[in-house]
């Protein structure tokens, strides 16, 4: 599982940026997932739960927004999201080709393929 991995990162990731704190508890972590990372919530939420255990994030609640996918086109100047995503079916990249919605060029993505914490609530001590 993918998840699992990504989650390790991320829960390192936050525990580092928790040090930085007189950390009581956890309460909320604000996860941003890209649509494009295939990342699924339900086995991100489930990776978070039990490697949060006996942590200083045990008992504390994942919260995620998925992120859509916006391009920028380097030939008509778009910018914005895209909507026809092509993923052949015979295509071996996990990853679906984009094209510019208006002049159907191929384009730079600028959101959607990132996973980061956007935010985390904590209590802090005195
Ligand atoms: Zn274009």
């Amino acid at each position: 599982m993918h998840e699992v991995s990504v989650m390790a990162d991320l829960i390192e990731a936050i525990k580092k940026e928790l040090e930085r704190y007189d950390v009581v508890s956890v309460k909320e972590v604000y996860l941003i997932v890209g649509k494009l990372t295939n990342l699924g919530s339900e086995q991100l939420e489930f990776a978070f739960e039990i490697m949060s255990k006996d942590s200083i994030l045990d008992g504390s609640k994942l919260t995620i927004k998925e992120e859509e996918i916006e391009v920028r086109c380097s030939q008509c100047g778009y910018e914005g999201p895209v909507n026809n995503m092509d993923i052949g079916e015979e295509s071996h990249f996990s990853v679906p080709i984009l094209s510019c919605p208006k002049c159907g060029s191929a384009v730079i993505i600028t959101a959607g393929k990132s996973c980061r914490v956007s935010s985390i609530d904590i209590e802090e001590a005195d």
